[in-house]
Order: C-alpha cells, then sequence, then structure tokens
C-alpha cells in the first residue's frame, strides 16, 4: 500500500492471470458487484474528428502516414458538424461523447476549434473526452478550463513489448502525457490492445503500469486488434477469446472502480464473447457502426444483445452512485488466488 492505495507487484497480477478460470471469473465478478451494478454497462460514443495522414507509426493503425495506408488525410471537421453528431448520440443513449483526432499532437490553431467541441458537447448534458495524441500544459489547461471530462491516451501494450508497435514516441512519453492530464484534474482514460504478438506477460505488465498510476484510469479500455489491411499487423491471427477474457478479469480486480471498456473487437466477437466480458467485468462500450477507421456492432445489434443479457444502459447518475458506494466500502479482502496457479494460458493459446 502506499498513501492508503495498493500497488501491485507483477508476481501477484500475474497469479490472479494464471489461475483456473472459474476462480478468476468468480473473483472478478464478486468484485464487480461490490462496487457496481452488474446490469449495467457505460455507453460511449466516439468520433473521429480528423481522419488520417498521422505522422506517428503505430503499427496497428491505418491512419499512420507511414503505413503506406490509402487512407486519405481529413480536416478537422467543423464544429457544428461535431454537435450535430453529439446530438444524435445522446438521443440514442450515449452518456458520454468521445472525439478523436489523428495527431501526434494538436497544433495551436487547432486549439479554439477544439475548446468550442468540449464546450458544446457539455452544453448539451453530456461528459465529455477527446483522444488527441500527446498535450503539453497549456492545451491541457484549455482544454480542462472548457470543461474537458477525459482524456483518452492508451499505453496501448507493455512497456516492454511497445517498442515492437510504435516507434516514434516512447512509452514514458505516454505516460508523461496521463500524469499531465491527471495533474490538472481530468479523468483519465487509457488502455491497450491485444493480440498484437505479445505474450501473455505484456497483458499484465500493462495492467500492472495501468493500475500502479497514482490513479488508476477512470475508464480502461481494452481493445482486441482488428487487423487493418495495409497495416504491418494486417496478418496476424485473432487472440484466443479466453486469454481475451482473463485481461478484462484481470483489469476488474485490479482498477475495481475503474470503467472497462469493451472496444475495437466487438463486431469480431460473438455474443458468447461479449457476454463473458460483461461477466468478467466489463461494464463500458463504444456505441455506433464505427470506431474512428474500424467496424462497430450496430446499435440494433447492441440493444439485441442488451435484452438478451437483461443489461441497461448505465445513466451518468449511475456512475457517481457506484463511485459513492465505492469510496464507502471496505477493499474487497482476500485478493490471492483461491488454488494454486496450475494452467498456462500461453498453452491454450
Ligand atoms: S493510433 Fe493514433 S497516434 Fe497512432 S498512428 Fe493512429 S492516429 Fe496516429
Amino acid at each position: 500500500m502506499e498513501n492508503g492505495k495498493k500497488i501491485w507487484t507483477r508476481e501477484e497480477a500475474l497469479a490472479l492471470h494464471d489461475q483456473p478460470l472459474m476462480d478468476l471469473l468468480f473473483q472478478a465478478q464478486t468484485v464487480h458487484r461490490a462496487h457496481f451494478d452488474p446490469n449495467k454497462v457505460q455507453m460511449s460514443r466516439l468520433l473521429s474528428i480528423k481522419t488520417g495522414g498521422c505522422a506517428e507509426d503505430c503499427a496497428y493503425c491505418s491512419q499512420s502516414a507511414r503505413n503506406g495506408s490509402k487512407l486519405s488525410a481529413s480536416k478537422l471537421l467543423e464544429v457544428e458538424r461535431v454537435l450535430s453528431e453529439a446530438r444524435k448520440a445522446k438521443e440514442a443513449g450515449a452518456t458520454r461523447y468521445c472525439m478523436g483526432a489523428a495527431w501526434r499532437e494538436p497544433k495551436e490553431r487547432d486549439m479554439e476549434q477544439l475548446v468550442a467541441m468540449v464546450e458544446g458537447v457539455k452544453a448539451l448534458g453530456m461528459e465529455s473526452c477527446m483522444t488527441l495524441g500527446m498535450l503539453d500544459d497549456s492545451q491541457v489547461f484549455r482544454l480542462r478550463d472548457a470543461g474537458l471530462d477525459y482524456y483518452n491516451h492508451n499505453v496501448d501494450t507493455s512497456e516492454r513489448f511497445y517498442p515492437e508497435v510504435i516507434t516514434t514516441r516512447s512509452f514514458s512519453d505516454r505516460i508523461d502525457t496521463l500524469n499531465r492530464v491527471r495533474e490538472a484534474g481530468i479523468k483519465v482514460c487509457s488502455g491497450g490492445i491485444l493480440g498484437m504478438g505479445e505474450e501473455g506477460e505484456d497483458r499484465v505488465d500493462m495492467l500492472v503500469t495501468l493500475a500502479n498510476l497514482e490513479e488508476a484510469p477512470d475508464s480502461v479500455p481494452i481493445n482486441m486488434l482488428m487487423p487493418q489491411d495495409d497495416t504491418p499487423l494486417a496478418d496476424l491471427k485473432p487472440i484466443d477469446p479466453i486469454a481475451f477474457v482473463r485481461v478484462i478479469a484481470v483489469a476488474r480486480i485490479m482498477m475495481p472502480t475503474s470503467h472497462v471498456r469493451l472496444s475495437a473487437g466487438r463486431s469480431d466477437m460473438t455474443d458468447e464473447m461479449q457476454a463473458m466480458c460483461f461477466f468478467a467485468g466489463a461494464n463500458s462500450i463504444f456505441c455506433g457502426d464505427t470506431l474512428l477507421t474500424a467496424d462497430n456492432p450496430e446499435d440494433d445489434k447492441d440493444m439485441a444483445l442488451f435484452a438478451k443479457l437483461g443489461l441497461k444502459p448505465m445513466a451518468a447518475e449511475d456512475h457517481m452512485e457506484c463511485k459513492k458506494k465505492a469510496q464507502q466500502e471496505p477493499p474487497i479482502p482476500n485478493l490471492r488466488p483461491m488454488t494454486p496457479p496450475n494452467t498456462s494460458v500461453e498453452a491454450a493459446e
């Protein structure tokens, strides 16, 4: 413990991850129920406000100019167009509106428009989130003063595996941006992508990094790689679904009050796999039929799945209730595996 916050060791996290699946799922569901209504899922909508032509070289991304993508670069969308999409998202049940731009970092000339977008989304009564790449102090303060609630900046993977995926900015650059955002009082959204060729241990190391940040991210998006044509990861085989579910469960246990978001990759998941992820503690999704440039299930497909599972969209007030409850309750005792680890996840992949 450090200032009342649990600091996870790699060994503890690996022991959680490698325990028999039924024990892991039971523990994750127990933690989930202590902090959230297990039948409610937070809904976010993501809009690409500036697509393609990015200077970074993220190997999974079709928006990188360095990956030889055929995607042409667009300009930053007009504020009114963004707000008109936000209104539609609100009508469809989204409580948080996320705006993503394919940039290394925003330029000064873009800031006024970005500030107007945040103010406009807030005026609609929605939570606002942006993902714009790296930010300096002045940009962070301007976005915070405009009312930005969340900033997304994924660590993507473990520090060890990171250079295999991205070379144009470092793992520590990402952590610096996350710290800058948190210190300014904006909530952090940060997670990663599974299935990029990493080992099971890299997935666990990524969760240790996130859980041990000064404050764990409020939202933790866990993406399943959707290989994009013309990217270096185009031919990778999909991650084993059970290996994916394990990571969701470990994230839930290590970050009990965070929203664990089932993000990109849902359109390649069966209903059964998504149901297992919700049981393992995922309680947030992106709704809408596209995620930046990747496919996502359509709203009616999601609503049919929610009806089958008895899930309901989480209102923003429910979120606050859960946080209050979490603060009143003592931490969950005995987070150690219930039986000694005797399975190897890697062997199952
Ligand atoms: S993931 Fe973001 S930063 Fe990386 S290449 Fe794509 S748009 Fe650029």
